[in-house]
């Protein structure tokens, strides 16, 4: 997980977070699953917001 503009990117999937925790969820889902968990990613923001 990496930081960047306030945001946190989940390093697996690209997906951004506004909270530090739904980032770290997102990683730890993406590197066990090896595929995206849709009550995770419905937390993601877009790059342009
Ligand atoms: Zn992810």
């Amino acid at each position: 997980m990496s930081k960047t503009n306030e945001l946190y990117k989940c390093p697996e999937c690209g997906f951004l977070y506004r909270e530090e925790q739904w980032a770290k969820k997102c990683e730890d889902w993406c590197k066990k699953y090896k595929s995206c968990n849709l009550e995770i990613t419905a937390h993601a923001i877009k790059e342009s917001e």
